[in-house]
């Protein structure tokens, strides 16, 4: 199966109950915070939480290339202020070892805000910089970068932003990212129809390039088009709509990497994994 569609599933009694959930859905991707998202510090991974994280990864079927840890909402790798980037790279480079630890070698984050006290350019210089220290600290796990809806002070919801921060990575083999539809969609660029989705994609392709998309967030919005505002809904019940999620598990470009939901029912998660895989068998 091309398709690796599952949901960011809880992690709540340790990481090694989440493979066992994902597959209950009919998943064969998962995200997962390795962490609580929002405390700054956590105990490490235990041994023994690390050896049964790795067994039911095997047990119920997922590879790394199907995992897409997320990191904690704390984290600005783009801080104006000294202390709470030094704080927030630390953190970071905290997920990362997590993520190494785990066996796992992507890693998903929200790239930072300027809070109106530095320039867009230097806080996106900021995050490249972080990434740069992270690859220099922790081997192997790419960082993902997210597209953000562009609510507040929130960068990185204009593709051009993505491509700057990527243009300052020294290892562009070590960075890429994930393109969450909601965000996308309230960030301006239009998602609500399969030509929509074409020239949306092909912006993005022009700007960033396809071979960096390495993870995407199926989430439908409840704000309309352009809204800069982050609310997710479940598929087909907001304003992007189903023809979005029909396009994206009809082409190929989409092919082998995390499909990830963040809709806000996990109790239909079953149905709507259903549903999209419906939409790639019908291909
Ligand atoms: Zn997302
Ligand atoms: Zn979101």
């Amino acid at each position: 199966m091309k398709k690796y569609i599952g949901a960011h599933v809880s992690a709540a009694g340790g990481v090694d109950n989440v493979p066992q959930r994902a597959s209950k859905i009919g998943a064969n991707a998962f995200a997962l915070f390795t962490k609580n998202q929002r405390q700054w510090v956590a105990k490490p991974l235990t041994e023994e939480v690390i050896a049964n994280f790795k067994s039911e990864c095997a047990k119920f079927g997922f590879r790394p290339e199907q995992i897409l840890p997320h990191d904690s909402y704390l984290i600005n790798l783009g801080a104006p202020e000294t202390e709470k980037l030094e704080k927030s790279r630390a953190a970071f480079i905290d997920e990362m070892e997590r993520c190494q630890q785990l066996g796992l070698t992507l890693l998903n984050f929200h790239p930072g805000s300027h809070l109106k006290q530095i320039s867009e350019e230097e806080c996106l210089d900021r995050i490249a910089e972080s990434i740069n220290l992270a690859h220099q600290a922790v081997p192997e796990v790419v960082t993902v970068i997210e597209n953000t809806a562009g609510q507040g002070s929130n960068l990185g919801w204009r593709f051009e932003h993505l491509a700057h921060i990527i243009d300052k990575v020294v290892d562009k083999s070590r960075v890429g990212v994930c393109i969450d539809t909601c965000h996308t969609f309230t960030a301006g660029y239009d998602l609500g129809t399969k030509s929509a989705c074409e020239q949306t994609f092909a912006e993005f392709d022009r700007i960033v390039g396809m071979h960096y998309l390495r993870a995407m967030h199926l989430n439908d919005s409840k704000i309309p088009l352009g809204g800069r505002v982050d609310r997710h809904h479940s598929l087909g019940k907001g304003e992007i709509g189903w023809a979005c999620f029909e396009y994206i598990m009809q082409d190929h470009r989409f092919d082998s990497i995390p499909l990830i939901l963040e809709t806000i029912d996990p109790d239909i998660w079953v149905d709507e994994i259903q549903q999209l895989r419906r939409f790639a068998a019908n291909f």
